[in-house]
Formats: structure tokens, C-alpha cells, sequence
């Protein structure tokens, strides 16, 4: 019978890992941890990447309530630690993404903005993409007079694979409107979000 649901694949897909790695025989009397790992794996990645057809709507969802505000000055949503998969070798990122905006007349929950970022990581994507999107969702989506974002990303791929660049980070950044016409804007954004550097392990 041909596998359905996305778990279902997931599932099958993680017991053909678990054969190639060698561990075909188990679980064996002596080792019971891999009973019912396929599962336990196939979950978690369920829980790392989200379908896009999902996120799509949950941000529609987000931006659909914005509230009228007199407040014209940067929004920033700075610091927000999210996981991702690099979309090379779907081993996890761990990025520090921070965004700002500035209002034309209308602002998003803070909350919602620290969610939108979360959620966009969740899926296999570029880093320089990841960056591009959430700035052009700020500036377009948004109807703001400008929008930036600056993102550190720590990817396994590179940390924990043959290379062993333990300390390399991913540095982008992205600025849309008034950010990119207005060098002390910019600026003042930096200064902020870089004040303190990302420390995680
Ligand atoms: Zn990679």
C-alpha cells in the first residue's frame, strides 16, 4: 500500500536511516532505545518543519489584524532565537533574527511579529532568503515606511560536520524604503541589534 500522510513517509523514510547507519537487528534484547525511534523522529520533524501551505496561512492570519497607531518611530523585535533546516543538507540552524519596521500608520501585535519570524524559520530554507522574505513581508505586507532585518544564523551543517568551524556564523541583513535610503536609520538599527553578539554555546 502506497504511504499517505506525511508521517507515514517520514516514518519509513527513518527506519531506511536506521538501516543504513547498521542498525537494522534492533531492537535487541540488550539495546531497547531504537524501538520506537522511526516514530520519535518522524514527530520531531514534524515539529522542526511546518508545511508551507501551513505557515502561508498562519501568517496571513497574523497580518490580518493590524492596529491603527499615531506612533511613526521603529518597531524592533530584536533578539528572537528560532530553528530552522538548512535547505543543502536539512541539518538544523539555529538563528538570532532581529526585525524592525517603521509604521505608515498602522502597527502589528509585538507578539505577532516575534511569531511571523519563528514561523518563517520553520521550514528548509535559505538563510539569505529567510531574510529577504521576512523584509519584504515588513515593508510590503506592512505598508511601512521602511522595514530591516539582520540575522546570525549557526549552522550544523557547518559546526558539527567534517569542516568543524565551530565558531562560524552566518551574518545577512536586508533593508527595504526609508532603511536603505537613510544611512543613520540604518545605523541606529545596527547599533542595536549587534550591541551584544550572539552567544550559544
Ligand atoms: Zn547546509
Amino acid at each position: 500500500m502506497p504511504l499517505q500522510t506525511a508521517q507515514e513517509k517520514l516514518v519509513a523514510g527513518y527506519q531506511l536511516v536506521l538501516e543504513a547507519y547498521g542498525l537494522m537487528g534492533y531492537p535487541t534484547k540488550e539495546d531497547d532505545n531504537f524501538r520506537e525511534t522511526a516514530k520519535r523522529a518522524a514527530k520531531a520533524a514534524q515539529e522542526m518543519v511546518r508545511p508551507v501551505a501551513e505557515i502561508e496561512n498562519e501568517i496571513n492570519e497574523l497580518l490580518h489584524k493590524t492596529f491603527p497607531a499615531r506612533y511613526d518611530q521603529m518597531v524592533i523585535s530584536k533578539h528572537n532565537i528560532c530553528f530552522g533546516l538548512c535547505p543543502h543538507h536539512l541539518l538544523p540552524v539555529i538563528y538570532r533574527v532581529s526585525a524592525a519596521y517603521l509604521p505608515r500608520d498602522r502597527v502589528v501585535g509585538i507578539s505577532k511579529l516575534s511569531r511571523l519570524i519563528r514561523l518563517l524559520a520553520r521550514r528548509p530554507v535559505l538563510q539569505e532568503d529567510l531574510t529577504h522574505e521576512l523584509a519584504e513581508i515588513l515593508h510590503s505586507r506592512l505598508d511601512s515606511r521602511g522595514a530591516a532585518v539582520y540575522v546570525e544564523g549557526l549552522h550544523m551543517c557547518m559546526a558539527a560536520r567534517g569542516v568543524e568551524a565551530h565558531e562560524a556564523r552566518l551574518v545577512t541583513s536586508a533593508v527595504r524604503g526609508t532603511f536603505s535610503d537613510q544611512q543613520a536609520t540604518r545605523q541606529e538599527f545596527l547599533d542595536l541589534v549587534t550591541a551584544t553578539p550572539l552567544q550559544l554555546l
